[in-house]
């Protein structure tokens, strides 16, 4: 493991979980491993102070972050994210699972993720409009259509999408669609684009389901976060007859052992902000969560919620990581001993920016495709990326992350190895 003056990453810091995923893969590269090193360095990393006046005439100062961790394969892609545990040491790690993942999917792109360390609820919708367009105005000298596009991630969406987009495009005269993606649909948006990270979770959890002998329904499944993704995968498995039995987020924890009625809790959670308080289901504490005896586990919040204690308690079949980095190494471990299947985060929830990808093609060649060509398409994607990765997994006799890590870095370093080093 190697170490940057930069950061001090603590023992269960992202980036210290993405370090040890690296160096678990690296046996599995042959000659290829020679650049390996390549992988534990961000290629670049931008730090950007966001100065915005508030409602009451203050000012104030926020921290904002673009990493674009490898562009060998590509531009930058990512997200965005505005939260306030936000640091450098996560952006870079999130960073590196976009390399890995748009690799892991074959799409034509290096890994990038930004990020402003900020609680956008404390924030009028005006004061986050000035947030936005600063951030995007300071971090506009390395983004770009052909350099790097970020997309939404953790609290934000298509509105904040759109004044990127036309901050952008005010700054540099022309307007630039494919500079994000995630934007409203009459801005170049794509349909299907904002419940595509669920879907391709739901998708990969339809396919590992199937590859173990999983019959969906009537599987009991536990959600952590009901954000875009937890939700819309939540849908996706409801539909095909499994029971949603718990629902973890951010207003509390609820169970019913029968499963919950969607079509009430999802009118509620609009409403009330999250899922604390639905009648269709008793409060449990918070901790409880992962006692839940379930099927399918979808961690779909925050990094690093699977420890090895949750990860010794856990009872379920498989672990659907929406998420990106919810399990840390050792928990991982302890999941695969105890014959818990991981669908890790690096393709399962790689929909998004997959639909991500079509979004941007479809803005360049100003042809736009219905919602069923678009949801297709990204099935065909990510169940044949998963495909590949699963062969890896048998063949080397190792676990799906280690595999989606060594189909994703074959990639990343034959097309390092391949470009040579500059000058
Ligand atoms: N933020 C999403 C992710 O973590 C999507 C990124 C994108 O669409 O560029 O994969």
């Amino acid at each position: 493991m190697s170490t940057l003056s930069y950061i001090q990453p603590t023992a269960t810091s992202p980036w210290r979980t993405y370090l040890t995923q690296v160096d678990r893969v690296l046996p599995y590269l042959g000659e290829l491993a020679r650049w390996g090193e390549t992988l534990k360095h961000p290629k670049r990393a931008l730090i950007v102070d966001v100065p915005i006046e508030l409602d009451d005439g203050n000012v104030a100062h926020f921290e904002g972050f673009r990493v674009q961790h490898n562009l060998s394969r590509g531009p930058g892609k990512g997200g965005v994210r505005f939260h306030q545990d936000v640091t450098l040491e996560e952006v870079m790690a999130l960073a590196a699972w976009m390399s890995i993942k748009n690799a892991a999917v074959n799409l034509p792109y290096g890994g990038a993720k930004g990020g402003i360390r900020v609680d956008p609820a404390t924030l009028s919708k005006k004061e986050l409009e000035r947030l936005t367009r600063r951030y995007t105005s300071e971090i506009g000298i390395i983004i770009g259509p052909q350099n790097d596009i970020p997309a939404p991630d953790l609290n934000t969406n298509p509105q904040i999408m759109a004044w990127m987009m036309d901050t952008y495009s005010m700054n540099t005269g022309v307007t630039a669609t494919g500079v994000v993606t995630g934007k409203p649909i009459h801005l170049g948006g794509s349909l299907g684009r904002v419940k595509a990270t669920g879907r391709g979770v739901f998708v990969t959890g339809r396919e590992a389901a199937r590859r173990i002998g999983l019959e969906l329904d009537g599987a009991r499944v536990a959600v952590q976060g009901f954000g875009n993704v937890g939700s819309a995968a939540a849908e996706l498995f409801g539909q095909a007859g499994a029971k949603i039995v718990a629902i973890q987020d951010h207003t509390g924890t609820i169970l019913n052992d029968q499963g919950m009625d969607l079509a009430d809790l999802m009118p509620h959670v609009r409403a009330h902000g999250g899922a604390s308080g639905f009648k269709g289901a008793e409060k449990i504490a918070g901790e409880s969560f992962w006692d839940v005896k379930c099927d399918i586990l979808i961690p779909a919040a925050l990094e690093g919620q699977l420890t090895p204690e949750r990860a010794r308690r856990a009872c379920a079949k498989m672990v659907l990581e929406g998420a990106n980095g919810p399990t840390l190494p050792e928990a991982d471990d302890i999941l695969n001993e105890r014959g818990i299947l991981v669908v890790p985060d690096v393709i399962c929830n790689a929909g998004g920016v997959t639909v991500s990808y079509f979004e941007w093609v479809q803005d360049f060649s100003s042809f736009f495709w219905t919602e069923d060509e678009i949801n297709m398409r990204l099935d065909k994607i990510v169940v044949g990326a998963l495909k590949r990765i699963w062969e890896t997994a048998d063949r080397h006799r190792i676990t799906l992350r280690t595999a989606a890590f060594a189909v994703a870095c074959e990639r990343i370093l034959t097309a390092r190895a391949e470009r040579g080093l500059y000058p």
